[in-house]
């Protein structure tokens, strides 16, 4: 990588856990200063989301890298955008970017890119002009990072410290559309019980300390 930008801040846009092995392990190599920023309204449905947040803290972990969140999950405009097929992932890409790249004039950061530019299933043009357009009137460069042929090593990376990966893009069109969406919506299935089962416990928990009072 480039020598100018060892010591330099980034901000990092990240997809997921899995896909930001590769491009944290390039950083570090390269001497970047990195700092993580999880936004993605994309993912449905929102356990899915809690999932791929708990697995990108995982790996900002392995790196020790700090990590921003951002907690919006807005599945429903992507559905809106059904019809229009490529519009729909140029949308995506806009409105990642441009929250990165606001979020990274405002904590003074100057470099900005994405996890996504490691994988082969992206349109890795059209990210590299929204990354550009959202940067622009920040005067923050976007750096487009070519980590596609490290795709397979960051999965294996991710396999080997048991992170969670995913087997569709993101949105519910993404999902409905997969080949493995029956076994996903399995998964979301046992998720969304055990979801119950621990709100269960609470409310339990919650009743017997109001009997425990009323027996004070
Ligand atoms: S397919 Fe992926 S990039 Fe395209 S809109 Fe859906 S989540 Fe976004």
């Amino acid at each position: 990588m480039n020598e100018e930008y060892k010591g330099q801040k980034w901000l990092l846009h990240q997809c997921c856990g899995p896909c930001s092995m590769w491009p944290l392990y390039m950083l570090r190599h390269a001497g970047v200063d990195v700092t993580l920023f999880f936004f993605n309204p994309n993912v449905h449905p929102s356990m899915e989301w809690r999932r791929r947040m708990e697995n990108a803290s995982k790996a900002a972990a392995c790196y020790e890298v700090p990590l921003v969140a951002h907690s919006l999950c807005d599945p429903h405009a992507w559905r809106e955008r059904a019809e229009d097929d490529t519009e729909r992932c140029r949308y995506c890409y806009r409105v990642r970017l441009e929250l990165t790249a606001r979020a990274a004039n405002a904590f003074g950061i100057k470099y900005v890119s994405t996890t996504l530019l490691v994988s082969p299933w992206q349109d890795r043009e059209m990210l590299i002009e929204e990354g550009v357009r959202a940067c622009e009137p920040y005067s923050i460069q976007f750096v487009p990072c070519d980590w596609r042929d490290g795709y397979r090593r960051g999965q294996q990376m991710a396999k080997e410290r048991g992170l969670y990966r995913q087997k569709y893009c993101g949105c519910i069109l993404s999902l409905e559309s997969s080949d493995f969406y029956e076994s996903i919506a399995c998964e979301h299935d046992t998720l969304a019980f055990q979801e119950t089962l621990t709100r269960c416990d609470q409310s339990l928990l919650v009743k017997d300390g109001i009997f425990d009072e009323s027996l004070g």
